[in-house]
């Protein structure tokens, strides 16, 4: 049996919230603030517009704010991107990089989502390295195949002393109200452990993964007790602190 590790309920605003959500930020703290001994680490990724005064918003709490994603690249002539030591700058302590979103609408592949990571790491980022299959894929029964692969490319060579985060968020499952079974998420899961104790050792054993898609406050539970299951992606319903806070409660 796996030594139960301190999960992680991390919210994906996506391009959601201007001025007015800072205020979801304020909320989640007082209930935070209010609940007292929470037993996981929590995190909110608002857009990047945000992420300095969601930031000073939580200061006192240990509410921690991430970023959506970074440009590989320390500096440079890279239009409309922001680079890993800019969250670093602007408060962030994580950053979600190679989400299903990014890798569709952007075309990131898992090298892109490697270097990213890597320069994550260099600025002192914790990455979130997202995978999953598509429903072709999972209907195809590669689901096993594509998300080795993409754990595989995506992670870079060395973690350091940064803990090693894998989330993952089936695409057909994203924002769709529909999830797998707790058996499918328990095995793939359990694939990725598999995978991540082969290449980093103990570092793969302490590896959290979370689970994202459609993750609300009434399947939170369930999905959270699921073995190799450490935290979770969660998207639409972080928008609201009530209903995020649901999420990590259930944690
Ligand atoms: P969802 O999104 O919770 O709205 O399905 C999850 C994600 O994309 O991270």
């Amino acid at each position: 049996m796996q030594e139960r590790l301190r999960p992680l309920i991390a919210g994906n605003w996506k391009m959601n919230g201007t001025s007015a959500a800072l205020e979801q930020i304020a909320r989640l703290k007082t209930l935070l603030g209010e609940a007292g001994n929470i037993d996981s680490d929590v995190l909110v990724c608002p857009p990047a517009t945000l992420l300095e005064r969601a930031s000073q918003r939580a200061q006192g709490s240990a509410l921690r704010i991430g970023g959506q994603d970074c440009h590989a690249n320390p500096s440079g002539a890279h239009t409309g991107d922001v680079s890993a030591s800019m969250l670093l700058d602007a408060g962030a302590s994580h950053v979600i990089v190679g989400h299903s979103e990014r890798r569709a609408d952007h075309g990131e592949t898992s090298e892109t989502v490697r270097a990213k990571a890597a320069a994550a790491l260099a600025a002192g980022l914790v990455p979130i390295i997202c995978v999953g299959e598509t429903e072709a894929e999972r209907l195809a029964g590669t689901a096993n195949q594509v998300v080795g692969e993409q754990v595989k490319f995506s992670l870079p060579e060395t973690f350091g002393e940064t803990p090693i985060i894998v989330a993952y968020e089936p695409v057909w499952a994203i924002g769709t109200g529909r999830t797998p079974t707790i058996d499918d998420i328990a095995q793939m899961h359990a694939h990725m452990r598999q995978l991540l104790v082969a290449r980093f050792g103990k570092a793969g054993e302490a590896a959290l993964l979370l689970y994202g898609g459609s993750v609300k406050p009434s399947n939170a539970e369930e999905i959270l007790r699921t073995p190799n299951v450490n935290g979770a992606l969660v998207g639409g319903a972080s928008l609201l602190a009530d209903d995020f806070f649901s999420i990590i409660v259930a944690a």
